[in-house]
């Protein structure tokens, strides 16, 4: 599941199951309207993948909505 954090507030491996691999910019950014998902960031976000998500992106997948109420969908350069 992609995540959209900031650069400066990252993925921290001790709160997340996942390894998070790269990231990749939404489209327009930093312009975009992804926004860091922590409290109180305002910061434009990338987009933070995971090892499935990476193979997903590699083989061409620019829509990134597979979050666990689905209600976000993220697309990237
Ligand atoms: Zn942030």
């Amino acid at each position: 599941m992609a995540l959209c954090r900031c650069q400066i507030c990252g993925v921290k491996k001790s709160r997340s199951k996942k390894n998070y691999v790269t990231t990749v910019d939404p489209i327009g950014y930093p312009n975009a309207a992804v926004i860091c998902g922590i409290a109180k960031c305002t910061n434009p976000a990338k987009v933070w993948l995971d090892d499935n998500d990476l193979i997903d992106y590699q083989n061409g997948l620019r829509l990134f909505g597979k979050t666990v109420t689905s209600m976000v969908k993220i697309g990237v350069v």
